[in-house]
């Protein structure tokens, strides 16, 4: 029989690394650095819209009042949320890659003049 506790059992607690606070001390950094970087290459007015709709969007999926539904074209199960007016952020169409690409290939974007709904 062998008495010494193992290793494990004899490390202080406090030298545990904390995973959730380097994660966000590592996103902390990260939109530090977006914040200060996007000072020197400032958005246009349409993808400002873009980026606000896509956040709220993402916001409103992580706590579950968006669902991810299949491709409204294809059907594919692998889809991606777009706006057809980022003025309406919750107005989510989702679409698989290959059609979203092929949408604003063929429609352009939202704010264009020649711009159709998905
Ligand atoms: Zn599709
Ligand atoms: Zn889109």
């Amino acid at each position: 029989m062998n008495a010494e506790p193992c290793f494990r059992e004899r490390l202080p607690v406090e030298r545990v690394p904390d995973f959730e606070q380097i994660d966000a001390d590592r996103r902390a950094a990260h939109a530090a650095y977006m914040r200060e970087w996007r000072r020197g290459h400032p958005l246009s007015d349409e993808a400002r819209r873009r980026d606000i709709a896509r956040s709220y969007a993402s916001v409103y999926r992580r706590r579950g009042l968006l669902t991810r539904e299949p491709c409204r074209h294809c059907g594919a199960e692998e889809t991606i949320m777009h706006h057809d007016d980022y003025a309406r952020p919750l107005d989510v169409v989702w679409l698989c890659r290959p059609c979203h690409r092929r949408h604003h290939r063929d429609h352009g974007r939202p704010g264009e003049a020649r711009y159709v709904p998905a």
